[in-house]
């Protein structure tokens, strides 16, 4: 049995804790891994470490740290197949699925090369008589990722690329349900020429993550996950004195008007609503048709749709629509919102309760369901699944449409589909929404701008990557100069006797 214990200095080493968590095969219900459960002991260590690392690397012009991400780019791309296959292993999404979440990883990484210009200052020249005012931007020192199981590649690169960047030492706390993945970054950093210590991957669960808050050293701290834990770890961050910045689950919803091409709303749906089997934070788990013959016209096109995914193990090859979920809890979790939705009322239009695998009886698979005359007060429309679920929502007005979006508590992301640019542009301005398709289902914004949603889907300051991160890892220094009346007016040229 594999055992993955955590990278500190530059190396893997094992755990002292003697506490261990399974690590699963989700397609064939397999534990294929145990991983080590850091202490409060190991995680203070590993952070005292990085702390005496980050000293040189912050010194290290951000030029040279910016060749460290060039080379680490290249090794990303040099053992695509290998990381999106770690990724598929322990996850269970596609492996095409797989290989877009280093890719979309890797387009931060991409941006980190050109560091050193986001990391320029600012200066006033005469603020005042002979006054100038300069800001710099300068590292935090150490900060912590803490990431969740869904994208083991991307989500962790967020995290580390701009920290690193920007001149800081991380401690990195993946998902003790896919941990391999941010083992071999670590692994391929130091290949870059990363110094060690500069980035510790510390393995865990709470109690590394509650070490990671309590530690006095550490100053900043980016979290995803789950929201009850976003919240958690904003409040006790904060309570200690930490930047933080935490990242929480979805509800999103897309809007589809009477004019819209229903064949590609369709298909939109059906991609962004069961794509990673709907394991993903920007996934369409609502759709919301205006109007009745809307409603009809998307029911029809969607079940042929929902009906032929194929669900399967990564190994079966790019022939696999979405994979299993992560593990039987999850499983379990989602079969019981499917029945609830069952209870409650709506209408289960494509059943995937009961589904099986042959070969993978064992595995964690869930077949997709689709829900319509889906009501606010349904469970299944007031929890986040994080399944293969779909709930249509039927409304009679754009307005009530829009309505719908704006009360629910998460803001992560959200879509419209309509071949009308007025309506188009009124729902982008008025929708309390972090991110927002136009005929575009899963508006995950490329690696220059920045991701972050609204509401209850993120609390704290600034988003991830992007320009947001290079503030968010560094801290303004500004200084204001005076220099008093010097040799040019004052001072004395000629050479004299000393008498
Ligand atoms: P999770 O909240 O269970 O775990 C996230 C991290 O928190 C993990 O590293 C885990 O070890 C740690 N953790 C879990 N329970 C903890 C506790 N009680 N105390 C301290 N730490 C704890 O989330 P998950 O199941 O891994 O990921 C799925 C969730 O993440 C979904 O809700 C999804 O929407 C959300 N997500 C959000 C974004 C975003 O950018 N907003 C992106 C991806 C995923």
């Amino acid at each position: 049995m594999e055992e993955i214990g955590h990278y500190i200095n530059g190396q893997r080493v094992p755990g002292t804790s003697g506490r261990f968590t399974d690590v699963f095969n989700p397609a064939t219900g397999e534990v294929q891994a145990k991983v080590a459960l850091a202490t409060v002991e190991e995680m203070n260590e590993a952070v005292a470490k990085a702390a005496e690392a980050q000293k040189a690397w912050a010194a290290t012009n951000p030029q040279r740290r910016a060749r460290v991400m060039m080379k680490f780019g290249a090794l990303i791309n040099e053992h695509m197949d290998e990381l999106a296959e770690l990724v598929s292993r322990e996850h269970g999404k596609t492996l095409p699925d797989g290989r877009g979440d280093v890719q979309r990883g890797l387009e931060v990484v991409e941006v980190c090369m050109g560091a050193p210009s986001l990391l320029k200052g600012e200066f006033t020249d005469d603020g005042g008589p002979g006054i100038d005012l300069y800001s710099m931007r300068q590292p935090l020192g150490v900060v912590a990722g803490i990431t969740p199981f869904n994208f083991p590649a991307m989500i962790p690169l967020w995290k580390m690329a701009p920290a690193l960047s920007c001149g800081n030492a991380m401690i990195l706390k993946p998902s003790e349900r896919c941990p391999s993945t941010s083992m071999r970054l670590a692994e391929l950093l130091t290949e870059a020429g990363l110094p060690e210590g500069v980035l510790q991957v510390v393995n865990g669960d709470k109690e590394a993550v509650d070490a990671i808050l309590d530690n006095e050293t550490i100053q900043a701290v980016g979290f995803v996950g789950s929201t009850p834990i976003a919240q958690y770890i904003y409040g006790r961050a904060a309570t200690n004195g930490k930047r933080a910045q935490c990242f929480g689950g979805a509800k999103n919803h897309m809007i589809i008007m009477p004019d819209a091409d229903m064949d590609k709303a369709a298909d939109a749906l059906v991609g962004a609503g069961f794509g990673a089997a709907g394991e993903r934070c920007m996934a369409i788990s609502v759709a919301v048709p205006v109007g009745q013959e809307t409603a009809d016209a998307l029911v029809e096109r969607l079940v042929p749709r929902i009906e032929k995914l194929k669900v399967g193990p990564y190994t079966s090859g790019d022939d696999v629509d979405y994979g299993p979920v992560i593990t039987a809890q999850a499983k379990a979790r989602i079969e019981g919102l499917v029945e609830s939705g069952v209870a409650q009322g709506a209408e289960l239009v494509v059943d995937g309760r009961g589904f099986s695998l042959q070969g993978y009886e064992d595995g964690f698979f869930v077949g997709p369901s689709f829900f319509d005359k889906v009501t606010p007060e349904m469970d299944i429309y007031k929890e986040e699944i994080f399944g293969p679920v779909l709930s249509q929502v039927r409304t009679d007005s754009y307005e009530e449409a829009l309505n719908l979006v704006i009360d629910n508590p998460y803001g992560n992301g959200t879509a419209i589909f309509t071949a009308d640019g007025d309506t188009a542009r009124d729902f982008a301005h008025r929708v309390n929404v972090g991110m927002v398709g136009i005929n575009f289902p899963i508006p995950v914004p490329l690696s220059y701008h920045t991701f972050g949603g609204w509401k209850k889907s993120a609390f704290g300051d600034l988003n991830q990557y992007g320009p947001d991160a290079f503030r968010f890892y560094t801290k303004t220094k500004t200084v204001t100069a005076r220099w008093f009346s010097g040799i040019k007016d004052g001072g004395e040229f000629n050479f004299k006797a000393m008498d």
